[in-house]
């Protein structure tokens, strides 16, 4: 049995869900919350870490957490692992989201061991777990599907959704959002027929179909919105919607886990890399 471990960053709660099946963690999220992890992983000891992709609030707190369990493995995309082993390029990127707060929100980011890290490609199984190749919102992002109890873990592929409402909304910052590509990544996770969908922004969804399909529209309606309007215009029409589908409290959630300026901007990129 899968459990959801709510980190409380920045002490919010509904923002960033790590995952834990008999050691196996999937995305602990950043070393700033990892402290919450580890209390609250109680007596396990984590032997295992599958990422779903190498962004901060997903893996941030992977060399930390190495560093802490000697004996920690690591699984990630074979485009991400380099960037465990050195995270200058990653910081850096990240660096010209988040300028002076890159310490409060994320805590230090330590190198990764090399000797700790499988590099993946997709297609194989790994601990009991199925492996897919589903870039679109990074290009080095993977899902896990336990073949067990059939409960898939999709980092941030099928989208943002706070309970207890249904609404979503697409993650796409920059730097390598395509929407085709993620188009088909959907497509490769509904074809799994998993039992629930977990996703790191936030918690288990059990209603599979219906929230693809949510994560469908949201996608192609963000992406439209982009290409249609300007930053100002997009960012007061995602904010509205938000309210009017959810609460002011939930928003917050949303805000801080997808922050609205991010989003238009991975798509704008998005757009002028198409058009070129
Ligand atoms: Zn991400």
């Amino acid at each position: 049995m899968s459990r959801p471990i709510d980190v409380l960053h920045l002490g919010r709660d509904r923002v960033i869900c790590a995952y834990e099946i008999d050691g196996v963690i999937v995305d602990p999220g950043p070393s700033s919350s990892v402290e919450t992890l580890i209390d609250r992983l109680g007596p396990v000891e984590p032997r295992v870490l599958l990422l779903t992709h190498i962004h901060l609030d997903h893996a941030g707190a992977t060399g930390v957490l190495c560093r802490r369990y000697p004996k920690l493995k690591v699984y990630v995309h074979e485009l991400g692992a380099p960037h465990l082993v050195d995270p200058s390029k990653l910081l850096k990127s990240a660096g010209r989201l988040y300028g002076d707060d890159m310490w409060e929100l994320w805590g230090e980011v330590a190198p990764v061991p090399e000797e700790r890290i499988t590099a993946l490609k997709g297609g194989e199984t790994v601990e009991g777990f199925r492996v897919a190749y589903t870039p679109g919102h990074a290009s080095h992002h993977v899902s896990y599907l336990h073949e067990d109890d059939g409960a898939a873990f999709v980092g941030d592929v099928a989208g943002v959704r706070i309970p207890p409402y249904p609404y979503v909304i697409a993650p796409t910052p920059p730097p390598d959002i395509d929407v085709e590509a993620w188009m088909d990544s959907l497509h490769t996770i509904a074809c799994w027929n998993a039992k629930s969908l977990g996703l790191t922004h936030f918690g288990q969804v059990t209603s599979v179909a219906d929230h693809l399909h949510r994560m469908r529209t949201a996608l192609v309606q963000s992406a439209e919105r982009a290409r249609m309007k300007d930053e100002e215009t997009f960012i007061a029409r995602m904010e509205e919607n938000m309210l009017d589908a959810t609460d002011a409290a939930t928003v917050e959630c949303f805000e801080q886990a997808a922050p609205p300026d991010q989003l238009y901007m991975g798509l704008e990129r998005y757009w002028r890399k198409k058009a070129e």
